[in-house]
């Protein structure tokens, strides 16, 4: 499966909730390789930019499954964890905003606030149960994919143009619109299912 399986907004499906999945199968598989497939192609295609996870619908599958890079620090290392039927089960501390983007948004970036840690309750592919307390960039894209699973797109969390911005030809974030933004962008690597390289220039 290529990036042109990736839809993006205003695609309907991405405001819609994805449906739980009941039994794990040969087409549940199918899926995730699909998923991780679709990202990498996508990545490949993308000078500054981390394909970091993805979200079932954003294939046009509704169904509650993502897919997270294992190394969210490293462009190389190409394996990612599945998790069927996400759920954050505690959100902790105070949110904070960094810059995300996402695989659906085509080319724009928004400052975010997200959870710092949260513990998640999922299955993986073999149906096991699993629980995970994950913090900092981690939980930023757990948060960011399972909005996903709920119809959410990060743009719907960001009610000030001014926290967007989009990526010039040079790697730099640029504003969206007209004048300076009110803040510089975070210099730290943007969290959601798109985040652009540190090895960008
Ligand atoms: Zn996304």
């Amino acid at each position: 499966m290529t990036k042109d399986a990736i839809i993006t907004l205003p695609h309907p499906l991405l405001r819609q909730k994805s449906q739980r999945i009941g039994h794990i199968d040969a087409q549940t598989r199918q899926l995730a390789a699909d998923m991780i497939e679709a990202t990498l192609d996508w990545e490949a295609s993308r000078k500054h930019e981390f394909g970091a996870a993805l979200a079932a619908v954003q294939i046009a599958s509704p169904y509650r499954m993502v897919v997270i890079r294992n190394d969210l620090d490293n462009k190389a290392d190409k394996s990612f964890s599945v998790f069927i039927n996400p759920e954050i089960t505690k959100a902790i501390g105070e949110p904070t905003e960094e810059l995300e983007g996402c695989l659906s948004v085509d080319g724009i970036y928004g400052s975010v606030a997200r959870y710092p840690k949260v513990k998640i309750k999922a299955q993986n592919l073999s149906g096991q149960p699993v629980r995970l307390t994950v913090t900092g960039f981690l939980a930023k894209v757990f948060q960011h994919e399972i909005d996903h699973t709920n119809g959410v797109v990060f743009v719907d969390r960001v009610n000030d143009p001014a926290k967007l911005y989009r990526i010039g030809p040079s790697g730099r974030f640029e504003p969206v619109t007209g004048g300076l933004p009110a803040a510089a962008p975070s210099t730290k690597p943007p969290s959601g299912d798109a985040s652009r390289s540190n090895s960008s220039p």
